[in-house]
């Protein structure tokens, strides 16, 4: 079990409060980005490509513990930006610890032996360190040498003195099952909690383009991983049913506002992977004026590659709440490997490619 059962518990009765009183969109994790600064500048990044004066940005304490209580998720995610930059980072991570949230402070742990000492181990807070491969492929992912090995002796120090760790995983172009699974089995040693894995998202303001994996191609990798898994016994940190959509096997609809973000721009439309779409000054009037509609794989040319757990996890929750057995099978089973995959459905555009820039055309389509 990758999830501490105290998590899990206090996760559930909110999903069931949230059944009881028929609320039809609300947050699992709130994504709290309260800096873009970082001091890394990876290829598939498309959160640092902003003007100083933006990238000098920083949420104050209050600021996001007011939207942890506005948006009222259970879970809480610090991305960036590098967290640990934030010199008020202590501070917002107490008040959410107050909160009994769960924190996941994500970092690229450059800086993590430095400020450890500023935190204290508790249940309610993880550190989920950026590690996307073993050393070479890690420091080609970061664009820098020597990061692998600072990450790994940071995890080690940060596990031995009791704090929680998680590896949050992201898969770019070149992977093999092979190597992949080289990597979860190094993860599983380190004695980290559990992995959250997933491929890349075709940010438009990432630095490289080609460095994002697409469509079948995600479908195939996670199927020849998940083959070699079934004789291993890896903790990935998702539910049973988003592991058999990375595998060809769920057709999915996005649930954006899952994980609502809050960023130095404000509530951020629609979702953490989407900039330039508008932002709303309260999570009530994000949820009440974003055209929901507009968005997902089929619907709109940015999301047309995305597979992401910030989109695709909270589906896969729904769908677990509403379908158990079949969410219970999923995990018993493992994920489908062989046969057909469900076929994609067809986008309701069509993609004119134009040198680096892609365009929409809206077609009508036939019911
Ligand atoms: S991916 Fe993370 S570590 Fe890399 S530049 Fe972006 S924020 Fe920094
Ligand atoms: S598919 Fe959904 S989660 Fe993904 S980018 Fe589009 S709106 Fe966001």
């Amino acid at each position: 079990m990758s999830v501490p059962l105290r998590q899990q518990l206090a996760v559930g009765s909110y999903l069931i409060k949230q059944k009881i009183k028929g609320v039809k969109k609300y947050p699992l994790v709130l994504m709290l980005e309260p800096l873009f600064r970082c001091n890394l500048a990876c290829a598939g990044c498309g959160k640092i490509d902003y003007p100083d004066d933006i990238l000098d940005k920083r949420l104050s304490v209050q600021e996001c513990l007011d939207a942890v209580d506005e948006c009222g998720a259970p879970m809480v995610s610090i991305p960036g930006g590098e967290p640990l930059i934030h010199k008020e980072m202590p501070q917002i991570v107490e008040g959410i610890i107050a909160r009994k949230k769960f924190v996941y402070l994500c970092t690229n742990a450059l800086l993590l032996r430095k400020r450890i000492n500023d935190y204290k181990p508790s249940p309610y807070l993880t550190f989920s360190v950026h590690l996307d491969g073993l050393k070479d492929r890690h420091d080609a992912s970061v664009c820098q040498e020597g990061v692998f090995d600072i990450a790994v002796e940071a995890i080690k120090l940060a596990l031995s003195k009791g704090f929680r760790v998680t590896i949050n995983c992201t898969l770019f172009q070149g992977e093999t099952p092979e190597e992949v699974a080289e990597f979860l089995d190094y993860a599983m040693e380190l004695g980290v909690e559990g992995v959250t894995i997933a491929p890349g998202f075709s940010y438009e303001r990432a630095p490289r383009q080609d460095v994002f994996i697409k469509g079948l191609e995600v479908k195939n990798l996670f199927r020849g991983i998940f083959k070699i898994g079934k004789t291993r016994k890896w903790k990935l940190n998702h539910s049973s049913l988003y592991l058999d959509f990375l595998a060809g096997n769920q057709n999915y609809d996005c649930t954006p506002w899952g994980n609502p973000t809050r960023n130095v721009f404000g509530w951020q439309k629609p979702c953490y992977l989407l900039a330039d779409e508008g932002n709303a000054s309260s999570f009530q009037e994000l949820l009440d004026s974003t055209p929901w509609d507009k968005y997902g794989t089929v619907k709109n040319p940015k999301c047309a590659n995305c597979m992401a757990h910030c989109g695709y996890e909270a589906t896969a929750v729904e769908d677990t709440l509403a379908n158990p057995l079949k969410a219970l099978l999923a995990k018993i089973r493992g994920p489908k490997t062989s046969g057909d995959m469900l076929p994609e459905k067809q986008p309701e555009f069509v993609m004119t490619y134009k040198k680096s820039s892609i365009s929409e055309i809206p077609v009508k389509v036939e019911s």
